[in-house]
């Protein structure tokens, strides 16, 4: 990460190299910094990242956290609800447990912001003021955006890893699924993991094979996008012959326009890339329809968003500082940067705003820079992940590292046994 050694490290007398090797600011810039008062907007795993690192910089920080949810949810686990690896209450935590001590938590959403008098207010009327504001609101997934796909979720034949509920319902339906043709759909647009709506394909398929069922099942993977996996083309390169051994159906350009539960139809609009388009109808019996995604209300609709970025935080994409009002930053998957919405993606991007955050109480230029580094773990099948990180230009970080385009055990393992406990002890605490 190209981090920026000129900012408070040369001008602050090297206090952002310290802070990234030890964490700690020198008593001086501490004492500035512990006037600021820093408020984050959403309590997941972007908000809570960025206030615990902030904490561990500046133990007296003034860091209020403004979160609704009182449970929190290790969303990286909803596949493997899906997959039957995790239950339910495995992705289910306490948010209090996991709020560093000496964050001050609004236990409220924001419906308003007002960047012009660097204030917030909440539903229930309550003003916040802060001198620095941090938006890790998320993305949401929108099961209204496709016709009849509400509908089709509430019938026996549907079901979506991207809800909890939903994916809990997946599990039974993928397992007790005995022929007939299985239909997974990718969503047009900006979308939360971008790798998931692929690994639940995979692995059902996987599970079908296991039971002995794979030759009754037919399964097909639709996407708008023109292969598998083309923000990283290496990985797109490896993938799509050993998924097309593997007898899944894909198709390429295609994007869910409708559902019909009433014949269990999927409408597709398919597009030839010279400017027609026409339409697919697909019967399915089983069905894992994606929604598209959206951010919360009060992002979309207010001042902190920009044209033709749906809706999305209007931030620098390296420096994450928004691009209108200097002391607003942004983490995670609200922020228009293009990267990967990924937690993966918040473990680079929390260093580079808290920083920033720091440069800008002591009055310089934020220079720490994000250069788009994500990570996926694809679980191909059970047993078996392809790790890998990747930067803006989509090429592959650290690939002897990984070993990112073979299919491997021990990401599998890391994957189900690892991640987790690194992002609940380690990440959200602050420690990376
Ligand atoms: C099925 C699935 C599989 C995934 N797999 C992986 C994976 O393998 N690896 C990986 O790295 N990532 C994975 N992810 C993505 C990862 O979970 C997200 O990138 C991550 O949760 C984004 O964190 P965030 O803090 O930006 O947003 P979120 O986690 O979405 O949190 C946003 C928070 O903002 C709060 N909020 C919303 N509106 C308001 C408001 N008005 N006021 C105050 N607070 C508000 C919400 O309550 C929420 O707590 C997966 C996600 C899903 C759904």
């Amino acid at each position: 990460m190209g981090v920026g050694a000129g900012s408070i490290a040369v001008a602050g007398g090297g206090a952002g190299y310290l802070y990234r090797r030890n964490m700690r600011l020198p008593a001086e810039q501490a004492a500035k910094v512990g006037k600021a008062r820093f408020v984050i907007v959403g309590g997941s795993v972007g908000g809570l990242t960025v206030g615990a690192r902030l904490l561990r910089g500046v133990p007296n920080a003034q860091v209020t956290v403004i979160e609704p949810r009182k449970e929190h949810h290790y969303q990286p686990g909803y596949t493997l609800v899906g997959a039957g690896v995790y239950r339910k209450q495995d992705v289910l935590f306490d948010q209090a447990d996991l709020m560093q001590a000496g964050m001050r938590w609004v236990h409220d959403r924001v419906t308003t912001f007002e960047p012009e008098r660097n204030r917030v207010i909440t539903s229930d009327g309550t003003v916040v003021e802060y001198d620095f504001l941090v938006v890790a609101m998320g993305v949401v997934a929108d099961f209204d955006s496709i016709e009849g796909l509400s509908a089709a979720l509430q019938t026996p034949y549907a079901a979506n890893v991207y809800d909890l509920d939903s994916s809990t319902k997946y599990r039974k339906l993928a397992k007790s699924f005995e022929q007939g043709k299985a239909v997974f759909t990718y969503p047009e647009g900006y979308v939360k993991c971008g790798g998931a709506p692929q690994k639940i394909t995979w692995l059902s398929e996987d599970l079908w094979r296991r039971d002995g069922k794979r030759d009754n099942v037919e399964v097909h993977f639709t996407t708008p996008q023109s292969s598998l996996f083309p923000v990283v083309p290496k990985i797109d390169r490896v993938i799509t012959p050993m998924i097309e051994e593997r007898g899944i159906h894909n198709h390429y350009r295609q994007a869910l326009r409708a559902i019909d539960p009433s014949t269990r139809t999927a409408i597709f609009e398919a597009f030839d890339g010279e400017g027609n388009s026409r339409e697919v109808r697909q019967r399915y019996d089983l069905l894992h329809a994606m929604p598209r995604f959206r951010t919360p209300a009060p992002l979309r609709d207010g001042p902190l968003t920009g044209e033709g970025i749906g809706g999305q935080l209007l931030v620098d994409r390296e420096t994450l500082q928004h691009k209108q009002y200097p002391n607003i930053f942004g983490v995670g998957d609200c922020c228009a940067t293009g990267a990967a919405k990924t937690a993966a993606t918040i473990r680079k991007q929390a260093p580079v705003v808290v920083e920033n955050l720091f440069s800008s109480v002591l009055g310089e230029a934020p220079t720490a820079l994000y250069d788009g580094a994500s990570g996926c773990p694809l679980l191909t099948r059970y047993g078996r992940c392809m790790m890998f990180e990747f930067d803006y230009e989509g090429e592959l970080v650290n690939e002897w590292l990984y070993q990112s385009t073979k299919e491997t055990r021990r990401w599998w393992s890391f994957k189900v046994h690892g991640l987790k406990r690194l992002y609940t002890n380690v990440m959200i605490q602050g420690w990376v």
